[in-house]
This record gives C-alpha cells, sequence and structure tokens, in this order.
C-alpha cells in the first residue's frame, strides 16, 4: 500500500463506507475522512474483563465467553420475538436473549464460540443475559472490536450503529494513521510528553486502557485549543501591523472632564485608563476588551477614550446590541459630556426618516462628534467623516467572527470591547482571545455589599411587611418582573396586575408606578424623572432597569419570578442597588416550578456579589453553548475541548501558541501547522478580520 491516504477526500472514499453510508455519516457531520477519525466516543464501556458465568449476578453487566449449546426462537407477540442461547462455560450455563433479531439464527451456530456483554437477570429459574454486544470468536483474538476490551460509544444516526462505526473507524485507522502528519512542533510534544498523534487517535478510539485513554484525551484536547489560539495569535499580529491612528494627548480636555466628574477615578479605573491612551497613542489600532463588574465605572473609561478621539479631531461611535442599551448609553453620554458641550447623536431604527437622514449626513460631514446607536446600523449603512474610536457594548452577543469592519480613509480606528458584567476567563480567552484585556478589578469606594435572600412564596407577607418598614424610612423600591418575548403580552399583564395590586391593597398610602418596555420614550422618561427625583415610592418595572439605571436612594430591590433569569441578568438586576450609603436587599422570590439548574441560580446570588465568580458558576451551570450563543459556540466546532473542564489545558495552549507566534511569526518553520491553520480558520479568520 503505497499510496498516502487523502484525510480531505469525502468520506465516502474510506475503507467500508461507499455512497450510501456517506450519506448517513453527513447527517453527523462527517464528509471527510478525516472527520471520521475526529468523530470521538461520548463514552467507554470497559469490557475488558471476561467473568466465569458462575459468578455472573441478576442486575449487574457483565462480560462472558462460551460456547453455543442450543438456541431456539420464539415469538411472544406480534411484533415481538425472542432469540434464546445458551451459552456455557466451564463454570456453568447462562441465556443469551435477543429480541427481534431472527438473522441472527444464521449466525450464531451451535457449537460456535462466543463473547457477550449486557445485563444478567434471572427470570423462571434461569440466569439470563439481556445482550448488548456479542462477538463470534473466530479464533483471530486480535480482532475483538466490541467486546474483551474497553470498547467506544459515538453519537449515532440512523443506519449507523455502534458497531458499524467501531468497525469503519478501526479499519481506516489501521490503514491510514500511520500517514497522519502531526501538526503539533515536535518541541512543544517533547516538552509536555504528548503520544503521537497516531497514537492519541488510536487510543481515543480504541483505548488499551484508560490512562492512555486519558493521555489521547489530553494530546487532543491540547491541540484543538492550540490551533485556535495560534489563529488568533496570527490574527492579533496581523492587524498589529496594520496602521492606525496615532492619537495625540492633548489632556486638557479629558483633563477637565475628569475633574468635572463628582468622585475621583479608583486605582483601577486609572490603570485601564492609561493602558487604553498609550493604545490610542500608539500608530497600531487598538483592540481592547474592557471587562469589569456592573457598577465599577465601566463609562466613564469608555467616555474618555471617546473623547480623546474627539479632542484630535475624529468621530467616536459606541454600538449595542438591543435599542435599550443604546437609549441608556445615550442617556448616560448627554449628562457625562454635557458640560463640554458634546452632544452625542441617537440612531435608532424608529426615527422619522427625514430626522435620520439628517443624522446620517451629519455623520458624514464631520459636524457630529459622537454617535450611539445600534450594531447593524453603523454596519450597514453610516458613512463617517473621519472614525477614530469604536466602544462596541458587546454584552455577549458579537464574537470574534462577527466583529464589525470599520474603517475610515485608510486609517482603522481604535475599538474597544466593553461586555457589560463580566464573562468567565476561558471564554474571553476564547471569544476575545485575540485582542488585549483591560480589567477594572475594583468597585468605587463606599459601595455596601446587597444583602440578598431567595424566599418561597408563603414569606411574601413578611417581605411586604418589612418593605412597609422601609418606606417608611423613606427608601425607594423596585419591583422586577420578567418579561421575555414569547410570553410578552402575558408577563406585561403579571407586572401591571402586579403594580395594581400594590398601589391599590398593599400600599395604598405610597406611591406606585409602572415602567415598561412598551411605553412612549417621553414616558418613561418622565417616570424615570419621577422615580429619580423621590416622587415615586415603588417602581414596578419589567426589565427595562436592567442597565444604566443608577438611583442611589433606591435600595431594595424584589425580583418576581426570579428563576426566569439567567445569573448574568440578575446580576445586572441587582447592580441597581447597592449604590448609596445605606444596606440594601434583594429579595428573589421563584415560583413553584423551579428547576435544580434555577435552585443552584439562586444560592449563586445568594452566596457572591463577585460578578467574575457568578460568570464562572454561570459557565459551569449551562455550558459555553447556553452562555454564549449555540451558534455562535457552534462555529468554533470544538470536538474534545471542553472549556470547564479544560481550562488549564487551555492556558498552557494559549501561552505556546502565543509563544510561538512570537519568535516565527510567518510559521515559516512550521509549515504543517500553518496549512493546518489555514485550512480550518482561513475562512473565519477574514471574516472576523476587524478593517
Ligand atoms: P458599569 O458600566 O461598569 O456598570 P457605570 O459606568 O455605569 O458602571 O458606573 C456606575 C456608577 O458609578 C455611576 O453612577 C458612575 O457615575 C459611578 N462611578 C463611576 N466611577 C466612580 C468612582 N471612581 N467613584 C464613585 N463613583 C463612580
Ligand atoms: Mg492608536
Amino acid at each position: 500500500m503505497a499510496r498516502i491516504p487523502d484525510f480531505d477526500s469525502q468520506v465516502r472514499y474510506a475503507k467500508g463506507v461507499g455512497e450510501k453510508k456517506a450519506e448517513f455519516f453527513k447527517r453527523l457531520g462527517i464528509k471527510t475522512i478525516s472527520d471520521l477519525f475526529w468523530h470521538f466516543p461520548t463514552g467507554y464501556e470497559d469490557r475488558s474483563q471476561i467473568i466465569p458465568i458462575r459468578q455472573a449476578s441478576p442486575g449487574k453487566k457483565v462480560v462472558v465467553e462460551g460456547k453455543i449449546l442450543a438456541l431456539g426462537q420464539r415469538r411472544i407477540r406480534k411484533n415481538l420475538s425472542l432469540l434464546k442461547v445458551a451459552i456455557r462455560d466451564e463454570t456453568g450455563v447462562i441465556y443469551a436473549i435477543w429480541y427481534n433479531q431472527n438473522y441472527l439464527v444464521q449466525l450464531l451456530k451451535k457449537g460456535k464460540d462466543i463473547v457477550v456483554s449486557g445485563r444478567v437477570g434471572w427470570d423462571f429459574g434461569e440466569l439470563q443475559i439481556n445482550v448488548e454486544d456479542f462477538e463470534l470468536l473466530s479464533g483471530d483474538e486480535e480482532d475483538n472490536l466490541h467486546l474483551k476490551r474497553i470498547v467506544p460509544f459515538y453519537s449515532l444516526t440512523e443506519g449507523l450503529s455502534h458497531r458499524i462505526l467501531r468497525r469503519i473507524i478501526k479499519v481506516n485507522l489501521e490503514e491510514k494513521s500511520s500517514y497522519l502528519v502531526d501538526l503539533l512542533p515536535a518541541e512543544i510534544r517533547k516538552r509536555y510528553s504528548f503520544i503521537s498523534l497516531k497514537e492519541a487517535l488510536n487510543n481515543i478510539h480504541f483505548p488499551e486502557n484508560f490512562a492512555r485513554q486519558r493521555e489521547a484525551q489530553r494530546r487532543l484536547t491540547f491541540e484543538e485549543f492550540f490551533l485556535f489560539q495560534s489563529a488568533l495569535a496570527l490574527r492579533k499580529k496581523r492587524y498589529k501591523e496594520e496602521k492606525g491612528i496615532s492619537f495625540k494627548m492633548k489632556g486638557s480636555l479629558v483633563e477637565s472632564f475628569i475633574r468635572s466628574l463628582s468622585f475621583s477615578l479608583t486605582a483601577s479605573q486609572r490603570k485601564v485608563i492609561d493602558e487604553i491612551l498609550e493604545d490610542m497613542r500608539s500608530s497600531r489600532p487598538m483592540n481592547r476588551l474592557l471587562q469589569g463588574d456592573v457598577g465599577s465605572g465601566k463609562t466613564i473609561v469608555a467616555t474618555v477614550a471617546l473623547l480623546t478621539a474627539i479632542v484630535n479631531g475624529y468621530q467616536g461611535a459606541l454600538m449595542s446590541p438591543t435599542e435599550i442599551l443604546v437609549q441608556q448609553h445615550w442617556i448616560n453620554l448627554t449628562h457625562l459630556l454635557q458640560s463640554l458641550n458634546i452632544k452625542p447623536a441617537l440612531l435608532v431604527s424608529d426615527l422619522p426618516s427625514r430626522e435620520r437622514k439628517k443624522i446620517l449626513h451629519q455623520i458624514k460631514e464631520g459636524k457630529v462628534k459622537l454617535v450611539v446607536g445600534t450594531h447593524a446600523l453603523i454596519q450597514e449603512e453610516v458613512d463617517f467623516y473621519r472614525l477614530g474610536m469604536v466602544v462596541i457594548d458587546e454584552q455577549h452577543r458579537f464574537g470574534v467572527m462577527q466583529r464589525l469592519s470599520l474603517r475610515s480613509k485608510g486609517e482603522y480606528p481604535d475599538v474597544l470591547v466593553m461586555t457589560a458584567t463580566p464573562i468567565p476567563r476561558t471564554l474571553a480567552l476564547t471569544f476575545h482571545g485575540d485582542l488585549d484585556f483591560s480589567v477594572i478589578s475594583e468597585l468605587p469606594p463606599g459601595r455596601k455589599s446587597i444583602v440578598t435572600r431567595w424566599i418561597s412564596e408563603n414569606k411574601r407577607e413578611q417581605l411586604y411587611q418589612f418593605i412597609g418598614e422601609r418606606l417608611k424610612e423613606g427608601r425607594q423600591v423596585y419591583i422586577v418582573y420578567p418579561l421575555i418575548e414569547e410570553s410578552e403580552d402575558l408577563d406585561l399583564k403579571s407586572a401591571q396586575d402586579g403594580a395594581e395590586q400594590l398601589q391599590r391593597e398593599i400600599f395604598p398610602d405610597y406611591r406606585v408606578q409602572l415602567i415598561h418596555g412598551r411605553m412612549r420614550k417621553d414616558e418613561k422618561d418622565r417616570v424615570m424623572h419621577l422615580f429619580r427625583g423621590g416622587k415615586i415610592d415603588i417602581l414596578v418595572s419589567t426589565t427595562v432597569i436592567e442597565v444604566g439605571i443608577d438611583v442611589p436612594s433606591a435600595n431594595l430591590m424584589v425580583i418576581e419570578n426570579a428563576e426566569r433569569f439567567g445569573l448574568a441578568q440578575l446580576h445586572q438586576l441587582r447592580g441597581r442597588v447597592g449604590r448609596g450609603s445605606e444596606q440594601s436587599y434583594c429579595f428573589l422570590l421563584t415560583g413553584r416550578k423551579i428547576s435544580r439548574e434555577g435552585v443552584q441560580r439562586m444560592k449563586v446570588m445568594c452566596r457572591t456579589t463577585d460578578g467574575f465568580r457568578i460568570a464562572e458558576e454561570d459557565l459551569k451551570l449551562r455550558g459555553p453553548g447556553e452562555f454564549f450563543g449555540t451558534r455562535q459556540w457552534g462555529m468554533l466546532n470544538f470536538k474534545i475541548a471542553d472549556l470547564v473542564r479544560d481550562h488549564q489545558i487551555l492556558s498552557l495552549a494559549r501561552e505556546e501558541a502565543f509563544r510561538l507566534v512570537e519568535k516565527d511569526p510567518g510559521l515559516e518553520k512550521y509549515s504543517h501547522l500553518r496549512e493546518g491553520i489555514e485550512k480550518r480558520f482561513s475562512h473565519r479568520l477574514a471574516l472576523a478580520k476587524v478593517g
């Protein structure tokens, strides 16, 4: 066999596959021969130990071996037939049972040697085994695939059984695995004592023992992370080579902005601002991720960056994924920049078309210095005069793969990605691994911890009593109802009913007001203005208050049906209280139906107020797919790596990948690796390139 196999050729050319099976394979996402090898088992069963029949005890899963003594077949019902085969070894007899497998009668002949696995039962005084797998022994002991070994199990589809998959993967590994090209650089393989790719693939499918399986898994996991991180490192390197804007630090306006604030910046904010300004000064484009907990003061930091661009004669843009967030950023920035006479423009979809045209025109002419809008708007049709600084409020929505392309007059604007709540480190390294990181690691001084309690419906009376006492002291209260699109009308109704009941029956002497997303903007503004001014005591809301609202004297929050919120959302909501000098409270009320994961979420919320820890717990509870959006996660296509379980391997792989690219930016000495990365990531990288 001299021909070197082409691992990229279609799976139908694999041994034992053919056109018809290839169609089935496609349903599993297996298109090429290498896909076949990278279709990893979802689990294993240790069938290496064969026990004497006498030791088979009912209820246990066992593997036994013996000679076929006799067989009989019987129809039990119309659609159910039973095949019973007596098997004997030196210690006893067991009856192997198959259902609806008539064709086996041709195969299982008296006198043949057989191995079977399954669960042992005891029926009518007979020792039986419900067969899960079997193998006839041909005398060629090497040939055991389904028994007498650690056996792999796969995700399947119609037309492909475990037995078929095992057989096909095995024969193709035997024929081709010697020709596999190992992409991992030899020095790295050596440093971590990794087994070869060939050994790894053989042991991930057909482990010699579980220790070997773990070694294989470690290596393949590392490789998967390493390839991806190498791609990110290359990408990062590449846009560090682009020409960006070299902003001057004129300072005065920015300084006076900072001085105009009613507080002084935290050390952490200062550090992060320095990092950003350093990037802006450099002639390389900035691509930086700004993380900080809810309330840590990211807005100020972003504003400093935008302002620096503006005083240099450039324009700034701030983008958010939802209109509500856009509105709130716009309000914040308008307030912050009022004294400097900078008026941000607001670009949302429901603008009257004349106004919209006017704003677009002003942006193009450079008359507007700062624009706040949704991602889509700015991406699609806005023509900037001289865009210098883009802040993207990421909110977990856009990943590496979909980051916008923006360019103005041949220069790349600086880009700052900002997350509303912290994201787990492993996810940051994966989805934003090509960015530089800045982290605000402290909250402004004087923030009181928030007492959080999870309470059940039957404590509602006591809760209202407690709220009543706080109201008497002059405190204000948020009561939050969930509102999700699928049940918007119902949800809105319960918020309305809740507000009405509170006003009429429970707190008739206080002012209760409802606020929700369907209200007109000026109405919402009016309500918020009243609440801020202390003219409303209880604000009943759907999640419109999630972000941006800042009323220090409101220090009590009740979240109704808290089980319907995700952790990040709960954390954001809770961040609305705890801003004043008084002790704050957050009460999580849950309905009767609460999932086990829901219980965990409530417990996490009560245990900690640290957004970074909450994010880690969130990832553990939901997994990366749910956490970040299944589609986005799916695009990464990790086959074996698990961000929760394998975080240490990720760190190592990242370190190695970035070191390698630093040392050899063109991967000249690592052509296999380079080709492997290009093959896997080139289309995605092109998509993802900022600029
Ligand atoms: P984030 O966007 O990180 O959740 P914000 O930027 O909205 O936080 O800031 C939260 C609140 O804290 C705002 O009212 C802001 O004015 C205030 N703030 C920001 N930085 C400081 C600081 N250094 N000291 C005191 N208050 C601050
Ligand atoms: Mg720069």
